[in-house]
């Protein structure tokens, strides 16, 4: 990004001739890749004419000002339909911009459109979007991960320099493996939610997806900081995108843990892994066998925890307050008529497994017994970096699947098994490419580190991002 930041400052060229080129792709590639439910062609145009009015007077809001980006459908635009890739939502305008989008504006960057999603962020392949799939750019048969599926293949399709996902369980780092991008999931707190709507509050965190870890880190830094319209946002943390470094390799402590290398795992994503962590340690890292034991349970406690949350933010969806409403005699009728025709399949089942472990006489067995299970987690991870500076593992356990290969719930939600356990502990989390599979299909090797420690990971990122597996790439 900062080669067309230069070309910007420089006069090289306008942001209208760039927000032009990225629309003229978008056209060309979304019959087959399906990454956008909006493109918003005047809007982006219209905010590309004001950036270079800017930069003309000499007063660009930031280096950046005028480089377009794409936003994920679950996050707030004002007057920009917000659809979370659901029916219900057809129709809906924000009155507000998300904080994360008010600040991408007064950084000056246009938004080309809102991305495709798997229905309020629930599933891990976008195949659960009321608005089609979104394939994967590397192979249009396969899916493009989920739930930020449209985030991850506009950048990789080109159709967009950068954009912003939401990650619950997985949802920002699972689609930038499957399309060979990088994607961070922020310390929770990091990144306002203020405008995100809400999947599980607990979880939920807004985050950066990119082409390269550079630009992942600079549009971190442009989103990172406290809101007051967010009562869970962290008091201010100076981060500075940090810059390449070779000797600070050898000085790195990397925990291993073997659990994320066990049955289950594709054999070639377990090679490609395997192959950047010898490369690590002939740089001199030192690797250090650990154990997280309690990511068995990383799932159970996530998915208990995800849908409790899940079906009593969704509650307002009764169309009334939001919504479409079906019109019926008496309010009872209309708010569940409104709800059955406006929600899909996986919304639905979510709700009820949701209401089912938050009632009266299941709460201590289901909701009560995860909450417990999250602080187990929760310990063992944060006891980890006591002796490691960063744990690396793989980002999911397979490579991109076939759109429609899972057709049961469960197996789809197994697609988290190793990404679940850095939002239940509130660490950042970051999905950088490691190389491809014998189809060539991406593959991704994901880092973790302690509560605020993103720069380490982005300088960990770009170590990984210079290795021999992404040599070829
Ligand atoms: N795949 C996970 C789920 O289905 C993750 C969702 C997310 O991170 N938004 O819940």
């Amino acid at each position: 990004m900062k080669k067309l930041a230069h070309r910007l400052e420089t006069g090289q060229v306008s942001s209208q001739e760039i927000v032009t080129q990225y629309l003229e792709t978008i056209k060309e590639q979304e019959a087959v890749v399906n990454a956008f439910i909006t493109v918003d062609e005047e809007g982006a145009l219209k905010q590309a004419e004001e950036a270079d009015r800017r930069r003309a007077l000499g007063r660009p809001l930031s280096p950046w000002d005028g480089i377009p980006i794409a936003v994920k459908d679950n996050i707030s635009t004002e007057g920009l339909r917000t659809t979370c890739a659901s029916k219900f939502l057809a129709n809906y305008r924000p009155l507000f911009d998300a904080t994360v989008v008010a600040k991408l504006r007064s950084s000056g960057l246009p938004i080309l459109g809102k991305t495709n999603l798997d229905e309020f962020a629930m599933g891990s392949s976008t195949e659960y979007s009321a608005y089609g799939v979104t394939s994967n750019p590397h192979d249009p048969e396969r899916v493009s991960g989920g739930s930020s599926g449209g985030s991850a293949a506009a950048v990789a399709a080109g159709e967009a320099p950068w954009s912003l996902g939401t990650d619950t369980g997985g949802s920002i780092r699972q689609p930038a493996s499957f399309c060979g991008v990088v994607g961070l999931k922020p310390t929770y707190g990091a990144v306002s939610r203020y405008g995100a709507v809400a999947l599980a509050p607990s979880l939920d965190q807004v985050g950066p997806l990119a082409a390269t870890v550079e630009d992942a880190a600079i549009l971190f830094s442009l989103l990172a900081g406290p809101d007051p319209r967010d009562a869970s946002s962290a008091e201010a943390r100076p981060f500075q995108v940090p810059y390449w470094e070779e000797e600070f390799v050898g000085s790195l402590r990397i925990g291993v843990p073997e659990e994320f290398f066990g049955p289950g795992l594709d054999p070639e994503v377990e090679q490609a892994v395997k192959a950047c962590l010898r490369d690590l340690e002939d740089r001199g890292v030192t690797l250090v066998p650990i154990s997280l034991a309690t990511n068995q349970y990383a799932i159970d406690t996530y998915l208990t925890l995800v849908t409790a949350e899940a079906s009593s933010c969704l509650a307002r969806y009764d169309g009334v307050r939001y919504g479409q409403r079906v019109q019926a005699a008496d309010s009872n009728t209309m708010f569940s008529q409104s709800r059955a025709a406006g929600f899909g399949s996986e919304v639905k089942r979510r709700i009820m497994l949701g209401t089912y472990v938050l009632s009266a006489s299941h709460y201590e067995a289901y909701y009560e017994q995860a909450q417990k299970v999250r602080t187990l987690i929760k310990q063992e991870v944060l006891a980890a970096f006591e002796r490691v500076d960063v744990v690396i593992t793989p980002t999911t356990p397979t490579p991109a699947f076939k759109i429609g290969a899972k057709r049961n719930p469960l197996e789809m939600y197994l697609s988290d098994l190793f990404t679940a356990m850095a939002n239940l502990s509130g660490i950042p989390a970051l999905s950088v490419p490691c190389g491809e599979n014998s189809q060539g299909l991406p593959l991704g090797i994901q880092i973790m580190a302690s509560h605020f420690q993103e720069e380490l990971l982005f300088k960990v990122g770009y170590v990984l991002e210079r290795g021999a597996a992404n040599e070829q790439l």
